[in-house]
């Protein structure tokens, strides 16, 4: 085990931090308040470099691993973005860009690698249905073939960035779940472009994160080449799979990133509020719990760590993967909220952003795979019977 930190990781880490200082909280303030994508950090965090990150040298990125994106997403968390961090990465730069690289064809790779690493091609990621969430192998969404072509019919739901997406990648049954021996049979994804006049999105009102939109997308008679097929018609699961364990490692970094802005936020706060003469950051009962949610959240950054090193060396990384989530969101989350109490009253005011982390943390919990989700995976690799 070597802790030794690289020069790679060191500037990963600085570059973050610079662009989050130049996006810190009073902006995310304002594109939340304005329910405004933030079109100037995106263009930065493509001059950074940060959108190809995992997408190979020869296709125009920097060809590193989820370490590194974990590094770059809890760093921008952690430094003033919160949620933002991860949430205009994770998705394009994270899940399209792996699922391509590991499952496209050569056309495909040229096709969208390269404007992935420039910021220029944006995704978004269609899994969930109205009646298939938890349980993804229960998607409805269908793609029957008509010659050289597929037709697509189907209603997702909660589809982040739906609404501004190039292209998504959509999760649809070429053989439905009652035809198929294991459900994981007969799946089949496809890079779609959204500019079809078959297509609409509607947005869903939301609790947080405002600077984007999550959507229901209504997929009727979309007609779309085979050549759009990513992976294998009838296996898709595979490729979905191996966009999942990024995505789950990224809210883990989101987790224990707005965890840490939300207490060393409070921290100085403790140190400059004075209640009865002295800084309440004096009183264990202000210090402690955010201590102790830190130091956890300390630990659940080291299994990350290792959830990522896995998924690098294509190794199996479900457990660590799930480790890392379902303990980076508890620690989390328990950090906002004991950084909120730290600030009495005014943790309740949107000028001092508390509120605001707290609204972005709790997606965690929910998305996007729930904590019970989580744990069950864990109970069941710890030899617990499968209760799902
Ligand atoms: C803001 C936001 C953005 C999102 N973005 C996307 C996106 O871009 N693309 C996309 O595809 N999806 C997206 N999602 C969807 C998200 O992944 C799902 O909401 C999530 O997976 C849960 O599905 P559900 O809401 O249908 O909950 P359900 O599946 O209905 O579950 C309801 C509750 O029951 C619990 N439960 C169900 N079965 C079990 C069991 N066996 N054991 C224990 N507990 C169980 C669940 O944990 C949960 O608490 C987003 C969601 C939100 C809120």
């Amino acid at each position: 085990m070597n802790f030794e930190e690289s020069q790679e990781r060191a500037m990963v880490r600085s570059t973050a931090a610079e662009v989050a200082a130049e996006y810190g909280p009073d902006y995310w303030h304002e594109k939340e308040e304005a329910n405004e994508f933030a079109e100037g950090f995106w263009d930065e965090l493509a001059a950074a470099g940060f959108h190809g990150l995992l997408v190979p040298a020869e296709h125009g990125g920097a060809g590193m691993g989820m370490g590194m994106m974990g590094l770059a997403m809890e760093t921008l968390c952690a430094e003033g973005c919160g949620m933002a961090g991860t949430w205009y990465l994770v998705v394009t730069g994270g899940m399209a860009a792996v699922g391509i690289e590991a499952y496209g064809t050569p056309d495909q790779k040229d096709r969208y690698l390269p404007d992935i690493a420039d910021g220029d091609r944006h995704f978004s990621i269609g899994i969930t249905e109205p009646e298939a969430g938890t349980n993804t192998l229960n998607v409805a969404t269908r793609a029957e073939r008509d010659g050289d072509e597929y037709v697509l019919n189907g209603n997702k739901a909660w589809i982040t960035f739906s609404d501004r997406a190039d292209d998504m990648i959509l999760v649809t049954r070429t053989t439905p779940r009652e035809q198929v021996d294991r459900g994981t049979d007969g799946i089949t994804l496809f890079i779609v472009d959204m500019d079809n006049p078959g297509i609409e999105v509607s947005p869903i009102p939301k609790h947080g994160i405002n600077y984007s939109r999550s959507c229901e997308v209504f997929i009727d008679d979309v007609r779309v080449p085979a050549a759009s097929i990513l992976g294998e018609e009838g296996d898709g699961w595979w490729a979905l799979v191996e966009m999942l364990n990024p995505e789950r490692i990224g809210f883990a970094a989101a987790a224990t990133g707005i965890g840490k802005l939300a207490a060393h936020t409070a921290i100085e706060y403790a140190n400059e509020r004075e209640v009865f003469d002295a800084p309440i950051g004096t009183h264990q009962a202000v210090s402690f719990p955010i201590t102790k949610a830190y130091a956890r959240m300390e630990a659940a950054a080291l299994m990350r760590e290792k959830a990522a090193w896995l998924y690098d060396r294509g190794e199996d990384c479900a457990y660590e993967t799930n480790v890392a989530k379902a303990t980076a969101v508890e620690a989390g989350i328990e950090a906002v909220k004991q950084s909120m109490q730290a600030f009495g009253g005014w943790g309740y005011a949107r000028e001092y952003h508390l509120e605001r982390w707290w609204r972005e943390i709790n997606l965690t919990r929910l998305a996007p795979v729930t904590q019970q989700m989580a744990y069950n995976h864990i109970a069941q690799q710890l030899g617990f019977p499968r209760s799902y």
